[in-house]
């Protein structure tokens, strides 16, 4: 059974960068994960403390930290 929260709309959260869905908090034993509500295979960062910052970073469609655009999947 899922136990996702739902992010505030008041915070900016980027979309999944898989599926473009709003990035829900699942409550696990381990603490908060910030993930995708339609497919866990998609980006969620470690059970802990609400990390939407990570989040955000990892969805970002143009990382600007990446030199090459080599890796670009689409
Ligand atoms: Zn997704």
């Amino acid at each position: 059974m899922n136990n996702f929260l739902s992010i505030q709309p008041a915070i900016f959260c980027e979309p999944c960068k898989d599926c473009g869905a709003r990035p829900v908090v699942e409550q696990s034993k381990n603490g908060y994960v910030v993930r995708c509500p339609n497919d866990k295979k998609h980006y969620k960062t470690k059970a802990g403390l609400v990390d939407i910052t990570d989040w955000n970073l990892k969805n970002k469609a143009h990382m600007p930290f990446v030199a090459s655009p080599k890796q670009k999947a689409s």
